[in-house]
């Protein structure tokens, strides 16, 4: 028993709250050893259960505890708050995507071993004293460290060409004295004026715009717009110059950082520094250095992915989402959030101004604009007046592929040309492997996923059938496990190894290069790939999706979209935007250096809106009725969608349980509840998949019906798994 506590409270322990990084629904009471305090936003150890945690100091009165029940602080971490920004930001997510607080305070304490602070490194630094013999190794030493600045011994040993044991003798001499030393900076602090670029008109005039809105600081969301290669990173890079001089940290969100390599070199080249890098391939120890230094407000820039948007900058000043339209912004595991809109309200609670950058902005934001709420700021056109590609549309009904191929006549005769000319050709499939489906040709049999509701892909390099949804595999037979007939497989349809066997059919003497994110060898084979891409030394490459993105290649000057259909028939609202922002992305690789350039585009549907808005080069007809349609069948951004996904081992349970929910859905003007019905993909890793889909006008309280929903509803038990998505993806 604590005696203080008996004694009336005249020594009254303090009891602070504590957020403890798991599935928590609230924070947790614990109490202040005496003498020892820790405000808000101070990262703790504490014990839970048998295990001592880290966790974080929150806000408002701890819960009352059976005082018998309270347990004590551990440890204070000797490491800089949680700022009050950040902590409102971590309630704001978990109200907004219902997750537990904890859950979300997760995402914000990912590097447990950088709640101590980093040692410190052992130096020397010269004393008053001199040795009483001088030899000529000694004599370089002296000279070397004569600048009064601390050395490590090894460094000091290399600059001044000697052994470390002439500066052990040194030492031992009282010549140097032992000091300590912070550790060095991930990275050196960029310089904001390092080698600015000459901006155009246009340019100078976007970046004088953004440059104002971080001077005077407060919220503001920018909507930067302007086609590719339009210098829209040249221009956000002013206002990142503009809060580095202020002092402020700033956060550059990129869909794939691991493989933006050469946007950090561009950083460089500006900054004379790279930014610090945050994503889940960041070595341990580097990501501990960098959480750390980003907390201490060592690192003044950092370039990540949407978990970057979680790190507790000590004084972050503006925030940067640069291709914001992309799905990649978009979290769908434990707690399913866009890093683009959760960016927009990092900044509202920080009070400082975001930039959203796209050639191809989402409906979202470009309604934001038109409504007033962003501003909007149009860059002309390319820099330098390097042309767009010429983007023209291959109607596959009038110049169809050869039987077999999956190339028309009129793409392929562009490829030879510009192998002629040496420049390089994309062609762009977004389907990784050889083909998507394999039948029998005897017996009608299709490989299928044991656990998922869909086919099983062949990858012929691997010699393996894989589904693409659980990563299930097994080796391609040579006898159909149906019928046992012997070499009748077929494949159907093409993925981009299928693709790549044509291209070297016609084109035997090319050096084709295939990129997908699953190739063998990971991100830092496929780094090196795009370097060599950009080098020049590759004739022909074929890629998925990852291609399309941000890479500066300036030898491209045909992309080929082999299957421009692909995306638009899966019943998705959202298809025909999506497949816009794709395909201009992926035909905005070429003609990047001014060469001329063309995009060929195949097509089943010419007519189709989204084929004329690329052919025409004037998308604003296509964003203006994708628009209209969103607002008569008030869809987002005009209405509010969540979908609620429930998951079992049994398809019963499944469904079972998601018509118990929607039973128990409250009366709610305003709302409405659709479904359930099997989700779009019915079964994955085993687990059946029903949908509810949760529709609100705008402004209702969609969050507050759906708890009020899975609190009346019965509790999830068994296999049962209840998923909340707010502003799903597709719908
Ligand atoms: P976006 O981000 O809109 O695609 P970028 O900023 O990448 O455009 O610019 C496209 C290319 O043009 C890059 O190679 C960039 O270095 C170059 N560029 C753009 N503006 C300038 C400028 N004012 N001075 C020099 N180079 C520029
Ligand atoms: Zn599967």
């Amino acid at each position: 028993k604590d005696s203080r506590q008996i004694e009336g409270g005249l020594f009254p322990r303090k009891v602070v709250p504590v957020l403890i990084p798991m599935p928590a629904e609230r924070a947790y009471s614990y109490a202040l050893p005496e003498g020892v305090e820790a405000g808000p936003g101070q990262i703790v150890q504490v014990p839970l259960g048998p295990r001592l945690v880290a966790g974080i100091v929150w806000d408002g009165e701890a819960d009352q505890v059976n005082p018998d029940k309270l347990r004590e602080v551990t440890q204070v971490f000797d490491c800089p708050p949680v700022n009050e920004p950040m902590r409102r930001f971590i309630d704001w997510v978990s109200a907004y995507t219902l997750s537990p607080p904890g859950l979300v305070a997760r995402m914000a304490l990912r590097a447990p071993a950088a709640f101590d602070p980093e040692p410190m490194i052992d130096a020397l630094r010269l004393t008053e004293t001199r040795p009483e013999r001088l030899t000529a190794a000694r004599e370089r030493v002296l000279e070397q460290a004569g600048d009064g600045l601390a050395w490590s011994k090894s460094g000091l040993a290399h600059a001044a060409g000697v052994t470390p044991s002439v500066i052990d003798g040194l030492f031992a001499q009282g010549v140097f004295e032992p000091v300590k030393l912070p550790p060095p900076p991930v990275v050196p602090d960029p310089d904001p004026d390092y080698q600015p670029a000459v901006l155009e008109d246009g340019q100078a005039e976007a970046a004088d715009a953004l440059r104002a809105t971080v001077a005077k600081s407060g919220f503001g969301v920018t909507l930067l717009d302007g086609v590719t290669g339009s210098g829209k990173t040249e221009v956000y890079f002013e206002a990142i110059a503009e809060a580095v001089r202020a002092g402020r940290q700033v956060l550059i969100l990129l869909p794939e950082i691991s493989l933006t390599a050469q946007f950090l070199d561009r950083f460089h080249d500006r900054f004379g520094a790279r930014p610090a890098e945050w994503h889940s391939e960041l070595a341990p120890r580097m990501r501990e250095k960098v959480w750390r230094q980003v907390t201490e407000g060592r690192v003044s820039v950092v370039a990540g992915a949407r978990s970057a948007l979680f790190l507790p900058f000590h004084d972050l000043g503006l925030i940067i989402v640069d291709e914001e339209h992309d799905p990649a912004y978009k979290q769908e595991d434990r707690v399913f959030y866009n890093a683009r809109d959760m960016a927009v309200v990092r900044a509202r609670l920080a009070q400082i101004p975001v930039v959203l950058a796209s050639a191809t902005p989402s409906i979202e934001s470009r309604v934001n604009a038109q409504q007033g709420r962003y501003s909007h700021l149009l860059l002309p056109g390319r820099y330098a007046d390097a042309g767009l590609p010429d983007l023209k549309l291959v109607d596959l009904r009038r110049y169809p592929p050869a039987r077999g191929g999956f190339l028309s006549p009129l793409l392929l005769r562009a490829m030879a040309e510009t192998l002629e000319r040496k420049e390089q050709s994309l062609l762009f499939l977004n389907r990784r492997g050889y083909a998507p489906l394999t039948l029998c040709r005897v017996c009608g049999h299709r490989f299928e996923c044991p656990d998922c509701s869909s086919w099983l892909v062949e990858h012929r390099f691997r010699g393996q059938l894989q589904c693409h949804h659980c990563g299930h595999n097994e080796p391609t037979p040579q006898a159909c496990p149906s019928c046992g007939a012997l070499d009748h497989l077929t494949p159907c349809g093409p993925g981009i190894e299928r693709i790549a066997e044509e291209a070297d059919k016609h084109f035997p003497d090319a050096r084709v290069i295939v990129l997908s994110s699953d190739m063998a060898g990971g991100t830092r084979r496929l780094r090196i790939e795009l370097e060599a891409i950009a080098k020049g030394e590759a004739d022909i490459v074929i890629g998925t999706q990852l291609v399309a993105k941000g890479h500066n290649f300036p030898l491209m000057t045909l992309v080929g979209v082999v299957d421009a259909d692909l995306g638009l028939s899966n019943g998705d609202p959202r298809a025909a935007e999506r497949t816009y922002q794709l395909l201009s992305q992926v035909t905005g690789r070429a003609g990047r250096s001014g060469r001329k350039s063309l995009g060929l585009i195949q097509t089943y549907q010419p007519q189709h809106p989204v084929m004329q808005a690329l052919a025409s080069g004037e998308p604003e007809a296509f964003y203006e009725r994708e628009t209209d349609e969103r607002s008569r069948a008030m869809l987002p951004p005009f209405g509010r969608l969540a979908s609620v996904i429930v998951s079992a081992a049994t398809r019963p349970e499944a469904e079972t349980h998601a018509r118990a929910l929607r039973a128990a859905a409250p009366a709610a003007p305003g709302i409405m509840v659709l479904g359930p019905a099997e989700a779009p993909l019915a079964l994955i890793r085993g687990r059946y998949r029903f949908r509810l889909l949760v529709h609100g006008e705008r402004g209702r309280d969609m969050q507050g019906f759906i708890r009020a929903m899975l609190a009346q509803g019965p509790k999830a038990r068994g296999s049962v798994q209840v998923q909340v998505d707010i502003d799903p993806q597709s719908f």
